[in-house]
């Protein structure tokens, strides 16, 4: 469901992202590690046209988002993207927050829009904190509200970038069981992510990239269990 073929991606002379290849099967869970500065986070952005590719080609539910003739906004919206900021209305409740992309976005009306909302509350967790304002709402609950969000869009692919690196560690837990649900329930998931234990259990595959270019790519058993290479033995060493 994403394909990413010679990608590459500079911001004035720093060539960020040097030749980038893989794919993510319709329902896999392909985890991305590295280190600061890698380009994890423009690879993502590179994917739903946060930032526009120098080179190469990105294929997202087969349509070509680099395309000449490529409908954006369509793009976008098949595409759910979850960021270390929860970015929430501070002024709208729980169900609040999650309708009004529905209702602005997809122009659905307010029932349909409600109901689709209620349920991906559930979906999280949250059914009991639909009336909350952001405020009101651990750092967690915060998250699977923007989760909750993305996923009422109904999209084809799920992004995520460091969902739980803002968290307070005894609040993670949550966010990546909402995860791991969404998974098993076959969603294609891209996730950066610094949560070894969540690449290792739920990824079908885990990609390393250093310096702009994938270093090594395989199930966890191998990238993160028995690595190859030297650099990301290097960087497991002070992850782990
Ligand atoms: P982290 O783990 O810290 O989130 P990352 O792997 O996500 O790191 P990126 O955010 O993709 O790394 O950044 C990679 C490089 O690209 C960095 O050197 C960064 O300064 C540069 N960069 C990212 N966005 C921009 C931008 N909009 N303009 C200029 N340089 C940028
Ligand atoms: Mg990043």
């Amino acid at each position: 469901a994403i394909e990413i073929r010679g990608l590459h991606k500079s911001f004035g002379a720093n060539e960020v992202l040097r030749g980038i290849d893989f794919h993510v099967a319709p329902g896999e869970v392909v985890c991305v590690i590295g280190p600061s500065g890698s380009g994890k986070s423009t690879l993502l952005r590179c994917v739903n046209l946060l930032e526009e590719p120098s080179a190469g080609s990105v294929r997202v539910a087969g349509v070509e988002v680099t395309g000449p003739d490529v409908d954006i906004d369509a793009v976008r919206r098949g595409i759910g993207m979850v960021f270390q900021s929860f970015n929430l209305f501070p002024h709208l409740t729980a169900l609040g927050n999650v309708m009004i992309a529905q209702r602005r976005v997809l122009g659905r009306g307010k029932a349909e829009a409600e109901r689709v909302a209620r349920d991906n509350l559930e979906r999280v967790g949250l059914a009991d904190k639909i009336d909350a304002y952001p405020a009101q709402l651990s750092g967690g609950q915060q998250q699977r509200v923007a989760i909750a969000r993305a996923l009422a869009m109904g999209p084809r692919v799920m992004l995520f970038d460091e969902p739980t690196s803002a968290l307070d560690p005894e609040l993670v837990g949550d966010v990546l069981g909402v995860m791991r649900t969404l998974a098993e329930a076959g969603m294609t998931m891209l996730v950066v992510t610094h949560e070894m234990s969540f690449a290792r259990e739920v990824a079908d595959r885990v990609v390393f990239m250093d310096a702009g270019v994938v270093v090594e790519e395989g199930p966890p058993s191998q990238v993160v269990a028995a690595p190859v290479h030297e650099r990301t033995r290097a960087f497991l060493s002070r992850v782990l």
